[in-house]
Order: C-alpha cells, then structure tokens, then sequence
C-alpha cells in the first residue's frame, strides 16, 4: 500500500499524464525526481513495469482467442 497519491497519475490506463508513460516515481520528468531517494533505481522499475505489462498483455491476448 501506497501513502503517495499524485495528481498526474491516469489511474484508467495505469500510466503518468505527465511524462506519457508508465508511472515509475523518480524517473525523468516525475514531480519526486529531483527531491526523492529510492532504493531500486527507476530504470530497474521502469523495466520490471515494462516486462509486467507485455506479460499480461499477452495473457489477455490468449483469454480473448
Ligand atoms: S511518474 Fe511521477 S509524476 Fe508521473 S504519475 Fe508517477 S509519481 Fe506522478
């Protein structure tokens, strides 16, 4: 659970309304990047989140064939 609720987050499509991609907070272009620390770096979030939607898009792919 979360305690950090930020306004750019388009919580239908799961994505940041600011930088136009996946909500990873710290990445470039995030309101927490300049003042926030976090213990994996974004680029590791960004591609674990990467590799978590392809893996569910390909799942619902084969649920709807
Ligand atoms: S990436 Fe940063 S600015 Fe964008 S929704 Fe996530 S926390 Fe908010």
């Amino acid at each position: 659970m979360s305690s950090f609720s930020c306004p750019q987050y388009d919580d239908e499509h799961e994505t940041c309304q600011r930088v136009g991609d996946l909500c990873v907070p710290g990445r470039p272009g995030c309101v927490l990047a300049k003042n926030s620390g976090f213990a994996v770096p974004w680029e590791q979030r960004l591609e674990a989140k990467r590799r978590e939607r392809c893996e569910k898009e390909a799942s619902d792919g084969k649920t709807r064939e």
